[in-house]
């Protein structure tokens, strides 16, 4: 079986504390045999600011690039407060993020039984939740020019910013979506204001057309944007995969986070086109958290994001359903035993530190 190229890129903070328990659940596929991974490590962040002044250096950069995947921790913290602004902390992920054309970022929203009590909403809203939000992650009104402030002179400043997509922008967010709706319940939702904004016209027409042409078999419904936020508060279960644009994506991703219950339970993934010649993508898997100053340094961290994320890079990276499943399986038989980090915490439970965690995950595998 195929040997896997990892780029480890653990950054500052926690980053490096939860990145240990992924090392570990690597270290057990290999040492099981089938697909094992190679692994390469590299510095980003303030560690990377460190080490060369530069939120990442030439030669990670190039490990990057040349990686079948990377696997991204967080960066940051307020040692690096002061540093300038094109070699801070968070340069380095845009870096890399730009570089590799990250342009879908995906972000399940997935509620974990033994969680589902705790989450902010009732409990049969949330139960057995599995959603996945597609967000087009190098365009629309982040990137578009004109994107000024302009004095006229009269007391009054204008403010301009512009929401540009193209159709092939569009094309392939939808092809993405529709691909990974195919191994899931084969239903994409694409949102957007076609009611109010030309790029929500375009985007409706584009995703039709991909659809009707390509992917004839995946149920595609649309909603406005606005009223898919009210929905997914409202009954999130109706959804399979919702597809969207930057700006929407960022708002509606953090709502279905929030259905989730912790910030330290939330993976994600960003993945760039297709090789020509071997199909596979680039790609970058990341805890949805930061680097968590406040609790760095102490061993509670909850490494379960991150190693969801590595969940999702066996998943989508390398086609490895059974063995991403296996892992999922087992973070949550680790809840259902009723371990829990200290961001999990409930009354009556006693919290375990990040190493106990990982652990417990590994004998569940
Ligand atoms: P960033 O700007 O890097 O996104 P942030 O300030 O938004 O950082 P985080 O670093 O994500 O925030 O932390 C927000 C809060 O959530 C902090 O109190 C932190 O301790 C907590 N937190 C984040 N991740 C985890 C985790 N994996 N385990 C436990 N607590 C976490
Ligand atoms: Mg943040």
């Amino acid at each position: 079986m195929a040997t896997h190229n990892l780029l480890l890129l653990p950054g500052d903070g926690i980053g490096t504390e939860i990145m240990a328990e992924v090392k570990k659940i690597i270290g057990w596929f290999n040492a099981r045999g089938g697909a094992t991974f190679e692994t390469d490590e590299g510095l980003v962040g303030g560690a990377a600011y460190d080490a060369h002044g530069k939120a990442i250096s030439e030669e990670d950069m190039a490990k990057a690039m040349s990686a079948d995947a990377v696997i991204f921790g967080a960066v940051g913290g307020p040692k690096w407060d002061g540093v300038a602004y094109d070699v801070r902390p968070e340069a380095g992920l845009l870096r890399l993020r730009k570089d590799l054309e990250l342009f879908a970022n995906l972000r399940p929203a997935i509620c974990y039984p033994a969680l589902a009590a705790s989450s902010s909403l009732k409990q049969d809203v949330v139960e057995g939740l599995d959603i996945l939000i597609v967000r087009e992650l190098t365009g629309g009104v982040y990137f578009g020019e004109p994107k000024e402030i302009t004095d006229l002179g009269n007391g009054q400043k204008r403010a301009v910013d512009t929401q540009v997509y193209d159709t092939f922008e569009i094309e392939r967010i939808a092809r993405v979506a529709f691909d990974l709706a195919r191994t899931r319940k084969n239903k994409v939702c694409s949102m957007e204001k076609r009611n109010v904004m030309k790029s929500g016209l375009l985007w409706n027409e584009v995703v039709t057309g991909v659809h009707d042409r390509e992917f004839k078999d995946v149920e595609l419904s649309h909603m406005l944007a606005d009223a898919g936020g009210m929905q997914l508060v409202r009954w999130p279960k109706q959804f399979d995969v919702i597809v969207t644009d930057n700006l929407f994506g960022d708002m509606l991703s953090d709502i279905a986070a929030m259905l989730t219950g912790s910030l330290g339970m939330l993976p994600s993934a960003s993945l760039g086109a297709p090789d020509a010649k071997t199909g596979m993508r680039k790609a970058m898997y990341e805890p949805v958290h930061g680097s968590a100053p406040d609790i760095a340094g102490t061993g509670a961290a909850n490494p379960i994001a991150m190693i969801a994320s590595f969940a999702m890079a066996l998943r989508y990276s390398f086609g490895l359903v059974a063995e991403a499943d296996m892992v999922e399986k087992a973070i949550s038989a680790t809840l259902d035993k009723g371990l829990r980090t200290k961001d999990l915490m409930s009354e009556g439970m006693t919290a375990v530190g990040t190493t106990e965690m990982g652990d417990a995950i590994l004998a569940e595998m």
